[in-house]
């Protein structure tokens, strides 16, 4: 394969293909070309707190998990799985706060054109 400087293309491909291009924080799918083009490569351990580019500690991350995780803090020495862990959690913590802004404000523009329903109905 041609090098590429960039990390979707080049080195950060092997990553993607470890991650069967799949998000391992929130599961996003990146595998069709908008989505694919979505995705960045995560150092598990931040390279901020010592974390290296060794292929064990990169994982595929969309774009939102990257920035949603990007200032957290870990213990010195922590086990990578505690950290996945604690990067989910804050994800799903944010996706929720931002679910509701979605429900009230984004959903109602399109899904009532969509279904010429209320989108009350769509809670479930
Ligand atoms: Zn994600």
């Amino acid at each position: 394969m041609r090098a590429y400087g960039d990390s979707l293309r080049g080195y950060g491909h092997e990553t993607h293909v470890k991650c069967n291009f799949t998000c391992q924080y929130c599961g996003y799918d990146g595998r069709a070309f908008p989505n694919w083009f979505q995705l960045t490569v995560d150092h598990i351990v931040p390279q901020s707190q010592g974390g290296t580019d060794d292929g064990e500690n990169l994982v595929t991350a969309c774009h939102a998990c990257n920035s949603i995780t990007s200032r957290m803090k870990f213990p010195q020495g922590a086990p990578k799985e505690t950290i996945v862990t604690e990067k989910k959690q804050r994800v799903q913590a944010r996706q929720a706060e931002y679910f509701e802004f979605w429900r009230t404000n984004v959903a109602p523009r399109y899904l009532e054109k969509w279904e010429g329903k209320e989108v009350a109905s769509h809670n479930d």
